[in-house]
């Protein structure tokens, strides 16, 4: 009497695991969606690229899905079937995620992972290896990936959120309001009242809302924990949760908090620190 239901319970398992495995097995291309598409941009996502999670084989997955097959050697397609998702996930498999902390450097982080500052530095394209920050995340690769370093970069790429005079730089300044100075943590770009503000990379919508003096602003969150920061809108056009391409629109420049007149600041953080946007934009 026992065994039975437990019988039936193997027999449900294996149809799952089946169906799955089934499911699985069409060949992902451009145009298709699903839960398998978004598990195709999650391991992407977990080697470290910047990728909108929507569940849509579009161009962007496709470029680099071609990118890593040719890193790879394989055929290059743009087809995500068994050969493609097996090297993919094999590559998975072989990087870990490192949070940066106080402390960290990377001949440290290489003993306690086992690998190599070369690897790290290679993996992560990093300009400067002595620059890594707290809260930064570092793809650490575990064992040697013969194709590491023609892999597409990890770096996130960015675009100017609009096109306007920089009418203040990253750095200490005298407030334009308070007359006082203080340390200015992004970019102040001129721009009429309305202006679309740009996503500058591929990300999630992390945070919107006013805030204080920044005003009502947008904080989007792309791989790496890299953010980047849009204050002093008049209108924001996305939700949190939201994933958005590089270059969509996702707010309206306008004055609001402590503005002498309508501007988008526009801020970059690696972890907690800001950066100089002029080192990322193009
Ligand atoms: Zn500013």
């Amino acid at each position: 009497m026992r065994v039975i239901p437990r019988l039936w319970l193997v027999m449900a398992i294996i149809l799952v695991v089946l169906a799955g495995g089934f499911a699985d097995a069409r060949v992902l291309r451009r145009g298709m969606r699903g839960t398998d598409v978004l598990a195709l941009q999650n391991i992407l996502v977990e080697l470290g690229y910047d990728l909108s999670l929507d569940g849509v084989f579009g161009s962007e997955t496709e470029g680099l899905v071609r990118e890593i097959q040719g890193a790879l050697g394989l055929q290059v397609d743009g087809l995500v079937g068994t050969k493609t998702l097996e090297k993919l996930q094999d590559l998975q498999e072989s990087i870990v995620t490192h949070t940066v902390k106080q402390g960290d450097n990377l001949t440290k982080l290489a003993h306690q992972y086992d690998t190599t500052v070369k690897d790290i530095t290679i993996y992560n394209g990093l300009a400067n290896p002595d620059r890594i920050l707290p809260g930064q995340i570092l793809y650490i690769p575990m064992r040697s990936v013969a194709a590491l370093s023609a892999l597409p970069r990890r770096r996130v790429a960015m675009q100017w959120p609009l096109q306007g005079r920089i009418s203040s730089g990253y750095g200490y300044r005298i407030h334009p309001v308070l007359k006082t100075r203080h340390f200015h943590g992004g970019i102040d770009l001129v721009a009429p009242e309305g202006t679309k503000v740009l996503a500058a990379a591929s990300g999630r919508v992390i945070s919107v809302g006013k805030r204080g003096n920044y005003g009502l602003a947008v904080v989007l969150e792309h791989a790496g924990g890299i953010t980047t920061w849009y204050g002093h809108n008049s209108k924001v056009l996305v939700q949190v949760g939201d994933y958005v391409k590089q270059g969509q629109a996702i707010a309206l420049v306008g004055r609001s908090g402590l503005v002498t007149g309508p501007h988008l600041d526009f801020r970059i953080k690696i972890g907690d620190q800001t950066v100089d946007p002029l080192e990322w934009l193009p």
